[in-house]
């Protein structure tokens, strides 16, 4: 009957060895619940959902939130590929930051301060494409911290993540023109470590007790890697995009969680997408995993969780895609949707969806701000000034308001 219900609640998403999980998680809540859930008036325990925000993590433990689970096509549903790792001595990472990701990042609540690190496995717009916002979006939303990105090389400078940051930061130039003389910009400083994608195992961050390593993944073009997080103990790996590789096969041994894309079966590529077959079967099983192919990937790899993404995971395609993977692996297995959480101790690997707030606001500075650095200022021209129309008698008292609330003498630029 608890089991019935529980799956009830959960749909198709948590897989059978999820759901032991699930509830053994359900088990322990209920352990500690209080008497009060006993009467009509009293609260009933939280034991099935995650509120960010609300949990603090124990000083050996590993958090895990899909911000992006999706297809390059983004949707309310599923935004594109991006996961965070957050750590019990603090530190926080996010591996891809794909388009429409940044919003899921947001939804938990953590100060951008605290988000200071974005590994990226390839440099397709799914894998990176809400940089940008995050990056910009950040440096107004408090962010007095630097930017750090670390992503691979490619074949020729020209593909590489460097050459992808100085132009995106050539992109970008209006909106920098536009604050870094009018805020405190030290969250708009960008720190790129651009590394070979064909080292294998190649330690890449190595800081305050976690090593991440990069292997090198087959996707696209030269220039796609694979992640290894190693901290405290516990083994995470982050696959970006690949077809099944040795590297992976590898060095992802051992893992505590191995996330590895699960891609469309051709078969719905071709019904749900309008793929012709020829394209469906080279997308859907050269140039990316299949089900079938990310199932046998992981009975090599034989992880304590294997978790699979990249797919339009709904009730009707769900269970097609856990069919075929469990036509090569029968181990612990999770088919990732946006929000999903998993907490993860060297005992225990608990499985959760998360509920968020979709009025969230920014945090406040965890620094004292500095004022803006005027000579970044740019001014704008006589004609533009020209066209304003400075309606003092509605600025003056709101410029009023404030100055006599905090005992400033700020007055109106514009005039
Ligand atoms: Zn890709
Ligand atoms: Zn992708």
């Amino acid at each position: 009957m608890r089991a019935g219900l529980v799956v009830a609640f959960i749909g198709g998403v948590v897989c059978t060895a999820g759901l032991f999980l699930f509830l053994d998680g359900v088990k322990s809540n209920e352990a500690t619940a209080s008497p009060a859930a006993a009467t009509p008036t009293g609260t009933v325990p939280n034991r099935d959902v995650y509120y960010p925000g609300t949990e603090e993590l124990a000083p050996d433990e590993m958090r895990i939130v899909a911000c992006g689970t999706g297809m390059p096509s983004v949707r309310p549903k599923q935004a594109a590929a991006c996961f965070l790792v957050e750590l019990g001595n603090g530190d926080k990472f996010l591996f891809d930051i794909g388009s429409g990701s940044h919003e899921r990042i947001a939804a938990q609540k953590i100060p951008y301060d605290y988000l200071d690190k974005v590994f990226f496995g390839h440099l397709h717009v799914d894998h990176m494409g809400d940089l940008p916002s995050f990056w910009l979006g950040g440096t107004v939303m408090n962010r007095l911290t630097p930017l750090r990105v670390w992503g691979p090389s490619g074949a020729s400078a020209e593909y590489g993540t460097q050459a992808a940051m100085d132009h995106m930061q050539e992109m970008y130039k209006w909106d920098v023109g536009t604050r870094s003389g009018v805020i405190d910009f030290r969250g708009g400083e960008l720190e790129i470590h651009e590394f070979p994608f064909e080292k294998v195992n190649n330690v890449i961050f190595d800081e305050n007790g976690v090593v991440i390593r990069s292997i090198p993944a087959i996707h696209g073009l030269d220039g796609a890697v694979s992640f290894i997080l190693e901290w405290n103990g516990l083994k995470f790996v982050y696959g970006s995009d690949s077809y099944p590789n040795k590297w992976y096969a590898e060095h992802a041994k051992g893992a505590d969680v191995a996330i590895h894309e699960c891609f469309l079966p051709a078969t719905l590529l071709v019904t749900r997408q309008g793929f012709a077959p020829m394209e469906a079967l080279m997308v859907g099983t050269q140039g990316h995993t299949s089900p079938e192919q990310f199932g046998k990937l992981m009975s090599m790899v034989k992880p304590r969780l294997a978790l699979g993404y990249h797919f339009y995971n709904d009730f009707d395609t769900e269970p097609e895609v856990r069919n075929r993977v469990r036509k090569t692996y029968d181990g612990p297995l999770d088919l990732a949707v946006d929000y999903m959480v998993w907490n993860v101790t060297k005992d225990d690997i608990r499985v959760r969806m998360s509920v968020v707030d979709e009025e969230v606001w920014p945090s406040p500075p965890l620094k004292k701000k500095n004022p803006p650095d005027l000579t970044k200022s740019i001014p704008i021209s006589d004609f533009t000034k020209s066209g304003a129309i400075a309606m003092p008698e509605v600025v003056g008292p709101i410029f009023k308001e404030i100055n006599d609330i905090y005992g400033t003498d700020i007055k109106p630029v514009l005039k």
